[in-house]
């Protein structure tokens, strides 16, 4: 097996590949004219590069013949392998590109282009390197995904012949692996590809805890290949006596960075680790697999949730396998993969798969269909065409290329992959961006859940949307995918500017009204285009987003604008109360008690009992977890202790009942007057409330509190009794209370 660990650490660079065995490798599956074809590539590349000496002391044509070796061994087609012979001739010595596209062809001269553009970008180590490295990266895959086939062999050699280099640029070399191409290996699918990338990255980045691992793992090494053999004999013995048709039972260690990885989430010791082993079991047919699977369950205790069908659900990487975990022989969990021969080849070399050389077919319609499978490439290459900010590009695409997957279903059955930690946005965003913006909520198998609810493993996900809704910073507290978040982030963007625009031009516009001035007199004219240009802006919008994100003082427009500007004219304001008699007046429509949750009907709705919201306060609503949704008061500090991602816009009904009431608590502080109770009572039912519940107390400064409980419309009738009330003589105060 390629991915058998090789627990016995070996300081020394692997063995030189040979010109002779890369002939022998690429006879297996190419013509004899394709080889002699790469030989005389050789030939070419070996007197282009002579006199070159690696590090490690050996000519430098040796680097070129590994890479193309391990394109061999993926079973490439010629011209990719003929590129790892040519990768750095371009960059490392005087070849031209045409001299390539004259002795080569088109095609390989591009792709030699593409490595050596790759190869131009300098990692530095910050941030912004990596993003625009990737970037270019992608950029080359969008055309042809070989070129990144080549990059990633190129890495494979390099860092197995890494120890020659000296330690800093060995830790350097490494975290990238690390960060960059083994992931990127992972998401083409390349298995072998990807554990050899982490396995030789943990040794050269890590070493100390690298070489404590290999110690442990050793200590018990004969011990656990006993327990490997027995566990594969039983196996084979048990599916022997049921079926007639040709499988194989493998067994290894996983690969130390995953056993690693394994440890220190869970933050326990290597004697801790019961899953380090896995088993395969390897068949032809696709009905062979689950029949092997059923007899794997009456053999051996399945964990429960522990299945994956990932033959029905394929990883987006295209990956294939049934995934058990069993109780082994002693008690202990171990992990079975059943796969066909082809699955297990797609396993290991994914994207590569794709574009060997197959008799007839192509290479350009291969290459298509390998595209049409990998539609996250897509979303990629279009993503980088939205983003030229590399530090946000990494920091979205990053998620994934990394996260593991999670199945979930639409309503009408079809299976969606996203990231591990994916919510109801990404999944909306996923179906359309007119979805994404304008969910307000999702039911999860058929239970209402807010926005941040994450979606785990088989839940059947309905999104709930508002055409009144639109998308919010918050959001990407609560989304991990690329696509959700760059639509977010593009919206924000746009809705800040706005805002800052719409802010600006009213603070601008009050400050001239303060002074009894139109401003439109000023925003035109000599005085007016120079003080734009001065202030960096190209039009009046520009400077109102100026003022709205605080870079420039109102007064400051004023004083150059105005020139003869005086001094603030104080302007009388009408008191509150005047202005809550106007509006209590002025507006005559009547409610009930009824909410409209946006976008969504018959939902189960309560009223917050620390605030009790009653008609005309303005509110929020929030989404209770499998309670419907409560309604607080827009100000109730209570909201602020709840999570943002639950809010839901929602809205009194009017007019629908005129008859409903709510119940709201009053206090009235007053002096201990006889017969002032008796008013008090007055006022309210001349106002159409009815009290339903009054406590009076005195105290001993002889003052009156009065704690009425009474049903009201709304808050203007509330407030016509309030005023009534604080009218009355002797007494001092009228007040709602909404917290008991
Ligand atoms: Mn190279």
């Amino acid at each position: 097996m390629s991915q058998e660990t090789k627990v016995s650490d070996k300081k020394v660079s692997p063995k030189l590949e040979t010109i002779e065995e890369l002939l022998e490798l690429m006879s297996k599956y190419y013509t004899k004219e394709s080889c002699e074809k790469i030989f005389e590539v050789y030939k070419f590349s070996e007197s282009a590069h002579e006199g070159q000496i690696r590090r490690s002391g050996e000519p430098y044509i040796s680097h070129p013949i590994g890479v193309a070796s391990i394109l061999a061994k993926l079973n490439l087609d010629y011209s990719t392998v003929a590129t790892g012979l040519l990768h750095d001739t371009v960059e490392d010595t005087g070849v031209t590109l045409e001299e390539l596209v004259t002795r080569f062809g088109k095609t390989i001269a591009e792709l030699v282009d593409g490595v050596t553009k790759i190869n131009q970008i300098k990692f530095r180590n910050t941030h912004e390197k990596q993003g625009e490295n990737i970037r270019k990266m992608i950029v080359a895959m969008g055309q042809d995904v070989r070129v990144v086939l080549v990059k990633l062999a190129d890495r494979l050699h390099n860092m197995r012949t890494l120890n020659h280099m000296p330690y800093e640029k060995q830790v350097i070399k490494a975290r990238e692996t690390l960060d960059i191409y083994a992931p990127l290996a992972g998401r083409l699918g390349m298995m072998s590809m990807k554990v050899e990338l982490e396995d030789l990255s943990f040794r050269y980045s890590m070493p100390d805890q690298y070489y404590s691992l290999v110690q442990k793992i050793n200590k018990k090494k004969k011990e656990r290949e006993k327990y490997i053999e027995d566990v594969i004999e039983a196996l084979t013995n048990e599916v022997k006596k049921r079926v007639k048709f040709k499988f194989k039972v493998y067994g290894r260690s996983k690969h130390l960075y995953s056993v690693y990885k394994k440890m220190t989430h869970r933050n326990v010791d290597y004697d801790q680790l019961y899953d380090l082993l896995a088993f395969r079991v390897v068949v032809n047919t696709i009905p062979e697999c689950y029949e092997i699977l059923g007899i794997v369950h009456s053999v051996f205790k399945p964990i429960p949730g522990r299945f994956k069908d990932f033959i029905a659900m394929a990883k987006a990487n295209n990956y294939q396998s049934l995934h058990t975990t069993v109780v082994g022989l002693s008690g202990e969990r171990i992990e079975i993969q059943i796969r066909t021969k082809d699955m297990h080849d797609i396993a290991e070399r994914g994207i590569a798969a794709h574009w060997q050389y197959k008799e007839g077919a192509s290479v350009k319609n291969v290459s298509q269909q390998a595209i049409d499978k990998f539609n996250w490439l897509r979303d990629l290459v279009s993503m980088h065409q939205q983003t030229h900010d590399s530090d946000e590009f990494l920091e979205n695409i990053k998620k994934d290329l990394y996260d593991e997957e999670i199945y979930v279903f639409t309503p009408n059955g079809d299976v969606k992959a996203f990231p591990d930690g994916s919510t109801p946005i990404d999944f909306a965003f996923s179906i359309h961006t007119d979805v994404g913006s304008k969910i307000v909520a999702a039911r999860i198998n058929g239970k209402l859940v807010p926005l941040k609810h994450e979606l785990q493993n088989g839940d059947t996900v309905e999104i709930i949307t508002s055409k009144n809704q639109k998308p919010s910073k918050d959001w990407l507290n609560y989304c991990v995918t690329t696509k959700a978040r760059s639509k977010i982030r593009a919206y924000v963007k746009i809705e800040q500017r706005k805002r800052a625009m719409e802010l600006g031009r009213e603070i601008l516009e009050k400050a001239f009204r303060k002074e009894g001035r139109s401003p439109q007199k000023y925003y035109e004219g000599i005085v007016f285009e120079k003080y734009l240009k001065d202030n960096g802006a190209n039009s009046l919008e520009d400077l109102f987003m100026v003022v709205g994100y605080g870079k420039l003082a109102p007064r400051n427009v004023l004083e150059a604008l105005v020139p003869d500007h005086s001094e603030v004219k104080e302007q009388a304001e009408e008191s509150f109360l005047q202005k809550a008699m106007k509006s209590a007046l002025s507006k005559k429509k009547s409610s009930d008690t009824l909410v409209i949750v946006d976008g969504m009907d018959d939902v189960l709705v309560r009223f917050a009992k620390c605030c009790n919201p009653i008609p005309g306060d303005a509110i929020v609503g929030f989404i209770a977890l499998g309670r419907g949704i409560t309604i607080h008061k827009a100000d109730c500090e209570k909201t602020f202790e709840i999570d943002a991602a639950r809010k839901v816009d929602v809205a009194w009904t009017r007019g629908k009942s005129p008859t409903a009431s709510r119940m709201v608590r009053m206090r009235v502080i007053s002096h201990d007057i006889p017969g002032l109770l008796k008013q008090m009572t007055e006022v309210m039912s001349a106002s159409g409330t009815n009290i339903h519940n009054a406590q009076i107390r005195t105290t001993r400064d002889k003052k009156a509190i009065c704690i009425f409980d009474i049903s009201v419309r709304d808050t203007e009738q509330l407030e016509i009794v309030m005023l009534n009330l604080n009218k009355l003589k002797g007494v001092l105060g009228v007040s709602r209370i909404t917290h008991s």
